[in-house]
């Protein structure tokens, strides 16, 4: 069987969700409660972070405060959102350098079983960090680590690393119509 099969053979991946399309951090918080009820550490790390109340944190805490669960998110920075060609904020900057020291440590210490980047290809396509050092990391992370990356715009050289790159492709939005983000879905 191949769960078995997997079981036997652990290979750590790397995943990319990008693309215009929704569905990048949904998708990558699904592996995550996936791997958790499978008895995985799991850690969150979201760099950008946004104004609304995540309804994922609560889900976390929750899991994580359940015996033999592991389900860590954490929030970085202060919603780096720089658009357009402005140089980014100094303050950005150094907030960004903290999350990826932090980013960098969970990945080289052997602690977690999987490693959510969420939305550090935007930190990246922003330039406020560069893809070579995240590369760098990923080339020499555990060999039982899997490790997803999310947000649009992948740099090249990641996908390139990468074992599973999935683009979302926008159809439709109900952004479109002027319907506004709706809690429990987009937040
Ligand atoms: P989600 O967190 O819902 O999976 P995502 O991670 O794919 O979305 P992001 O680029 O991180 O997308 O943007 C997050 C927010 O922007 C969400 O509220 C999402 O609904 C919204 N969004 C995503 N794609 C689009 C789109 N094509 N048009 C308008 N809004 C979008
Ligand atoms: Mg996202």
């Amino acid at each position: 069987m191949a769960q078995e099969l997997a079981e036997g053979s652990r290979k750590g991946l790397i995943l990319i969700n990008t693309g215009a399309g929704k569905g990048k951090t949904t998708a990558a918080l699904g592996t995550a409660f996936r791997a958790a009820g499978n008895g995985m550490r799991v850690l969150v790390l979201q760099f950008l972070k946004g104004s609304w109340h995540y309804g994922e944190l609560e889900s976390a805490a929750a899991l994580n405060a359940v015996g033999g669960f592991t389900y860590e998110l954490r929030k970085l920075g202060r919603g780096f959102v720089k658009v357009g060609g402005a140089e980014a904020d100094p303050e950005d900057l150094r907030m960004v350098e903290e999350g990826w020291a932090q980013a960098e440590a969970a990945i080289l210490s052997g602690e977690w079983d999987l490693i959510v980047l969420d939305e550090i290809n935007y930190v990246i396509s922003y330039k406020m960090l560069a893809a070579e050092r995240v590369a760098d990391v990923l080339r020499r992370k555990p060999e039982r680590l899997h490790v997803i990356l999310t947000g649009r715009n992948a740099h090249p050289s990641l996908v390139e690393l990468a074992d599973t790159v999935t683009e979302m492709r926008e159809i439709k939005h109900a952004y479109q119509k002027g319907i506004l983000a709706q809690r429990g879905i987009e937040f």
